[in-house]
């Protein structure tokens, strides 16, 4: 980019590096004790992967702050990654995971709750039948076996720059015409080269092609890629991939883990895009580990068709945790209080907000960088377009400038996804907060952009 001396970058960087090392002295000697029975100093190895020289070590999270060991605070842009899109630990929530924790947690058996989460799974999805997991990644692996088992065929298809979890099926790119495992994958149990075809989002004419051996059992699709910059679905993109599933007999699988950001009901209700099966994670139990997965009446029959619940076995889809009683507290409160129209309304409106601001002054500062905006997740990146598929978002990527950016934005007291330049905004975030952002983000650009 010409606008920018990538030296002088650098030593910003260098520069913001130290600020953070002397900023967080507890952080850091937690890390360095932690790295003595953790791997990598964490009890999870993407927590290592913010852009700064340690991780901060949280003391404790509220709405739409959250302050570090050492006393820091936070405007919480990121949300555990969704998982508390909704705000850390709303009052409702805790007092009810703190009643629901006095009288059991993990029993074995349904409860009462499961009568009104059914309920609000139904109006919220529009989808009669449902199940519950502790993961997006258990949802979808749980999805995809169920999607095998109806269709009989092996083969999975999903978007180039997806991400859907774990799921080794689905850890895969295109590298040009050709599909190759994803490059950080580790210790797969197969090839998932020989398990799943892989198109670029918005490429219709390669998808039907895709599906017209006749071998996939499902498309998993985010219905706006949010893995690799945020991709929308250009007109009629939806409309295709829905005549297209169907064309060839493959499942439609909706990942909404993320896209729930769109709208109540996530991104499929609001755009009507009837999937066979729909899975959400993270944020369904608002920070609590559950994630659900619904399917059709259609679905539903076929799966009736295929299961014999007659004789002892378990088929293997669920698990000891999955349903348990918190985990369903949970989600009848997020389902019912926090998902509401109101909140959407606030979170999108300060959304709208925070992309106005980072819009005017990319604009004051001529640079041709743009914004894209899903209901409550902004996105932006160092580039005059917003990407059209995974391809063109990899191509597109400036790794430098993006943990230059993040490590600032840490040092001035503000969190964003540590992936992307993705901002996810909660319902308490006040418009004093968005001006603290368009302030340091102001700050930031001055910074990089001085001559
Ligand atoms: N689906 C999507 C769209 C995701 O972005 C992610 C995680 N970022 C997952 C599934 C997996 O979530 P988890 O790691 O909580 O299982």
């Amino acid at each position: 980019m010409q606008d920018i001396d990538r030296e002088r970058c650098r030593e910003f960087l260098n520069l913001e590096r130290e600020r953070f090392q002397l900023r967080n002295p507890k952080s850091r000697a937690l890390f360095t004790t932690a790295s003595s029975s953790f791997l990598n100093g964490v009890p999870m190895n993407w927590m290592t992967k913010w852009a700064s020289p340690f991780p901060l070590f949280a003391r404790s999270a509220s709405g739409a702050w959250l302050t570090d060991v050492d006393g820091h605070r936070y405007l919480d842009l990121c949300l555990g990654d969704t998982a508390a899109f909704f705000g850390h630990v709303p009052s409702n929530l805790a007092q009810a995971i703190s009643q629901q924790a006095q009288s059991g947690l993990a029993l074995m058996m349904p409860t009462e709750d499961i009568v009104a989460v059914g309920a609000a799974l139904k109006r919220q999805f529009e989808l009669p039948y449902w199940q519950v997991a502790l993961s997006a990644t258990d949802a979808n692996r749980f999805a995809i076996r169920l999607a095998r088992a109806i269709t009989g065929r092996q083969k999975i298809l999903v978007f180039n720059g997806c991400y859907h979890g774990s799921l080794v099926e689905t850890l895969v790119e295109l590298d040009g015409d050709r599909i190759v495992p994803n490059a950080d994958i580790l210790g797969a149990e197969c090839d998932p080269v020989s398990t799943t075809r892989v198109v670029e989002f918005n490429d219709l004419a390669a998808l039907d092609e895709a599906l017209s051996f006749g071998d996939v059992a499902c498309v998993l699709a985010e219905p706006v890629l949010t893995n690799c910059g945020v991709v929308l679905p250009e007109d009629g993109f939806h409309e295709g991939l829905r005549a297209c599933t169907r064309k060839h007999g493959a499942l439609l699988l909706i990942d909404e883990t993320h896209s729930i950001c769109a709208a109540p009901g996530g991104y499929s209700r609001a755009h009507e895009l009837k999937p066979d099966i729909l899975t959400l994670g993270k944020s369904a139990g608002g920070g609590v580990a559950t994630a659900v997965f619904g399917f059709s009446q259609q679905t539903k029959e076929k799966i009736d068709g295929i299961l014999d619940t007659s004789g002892p076995g378990i088929y293997a889809v669920g698990g000891t945790l999955a349903g348990n009683a918190l985990s369903m507290t949970a989600l009848k409160v997020c389902l019912d209080e926090l998902m509401t129209d109101a909140a959407y309304a606030v979170m999108s409106e300060r959304a709208e907000a925070i992309e106005g601001g980072i819009t005017d002054c990319i604009r004051a500062h001529g640079l041709s960088w743009y914004t894209v905006r899903l209901g409550a997740c902004v996105g932006y990146g160092f580039h005059p377009c917003p990407p059209r598929n995974g391809g063109e978002a990899l191509r597109q990527s400036d790794a430098e400038l993006d943990t230059l950016l993040h490590l600032f934005l840490i040092n001035r007291g503000i969190l964003i996804t540590p992936f992307q330049n993705q901002l996810l905004v909660s319902p308490q975030v006040r418009p004093e907060d968005v001006e603290h952002h368009t302030r340091v983000f102001n700050e930031f650009v001055e910074t990089i952009t001085a001559s």
